[in-house]
């Protein structure tokens, strides 16, 4: 393996690991619920689910779990306000 390579792969695992390098600004994925699946998607600043509850109060399970997951990665204003580890 080429060195410059493996000085990439090093590099990647420190960003890998210092996730305020990492800002998320868009992505969509499906999370599988106890009943069903949904999907949610980030743009930008938005976070959306396609299930009723979000659609009545703006947040659900679905959003939050994805908080959680991705917490520091987010952006600022979605970042969950307490620790979620
Ligand atoms: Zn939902």
């Amino acid at each position: 393996m080429r060195s410059s390579l493996i000085g990439k792969i090093e590099k990647s695992r420190i960003y890998a690991a210092e996730h305020e390098r990492i800002r998320i600004s868009a992505f969509a994925c499906e999370v599988r619920g106890d009943n069903s699946s949904h999907s949610v998607c980030l743009d930008g600043e938005e976070l959306r689910c396609d299930c009723l509850f979000f659609g009545d109060h703006g947040i659900c399970s679905h959003t939050m779990a994805m908080q959680r997951v991705m917490h520091d990665m987010l952006p600022e204003k979605l970042q969950p306000s307490h620790p979620v580890a």
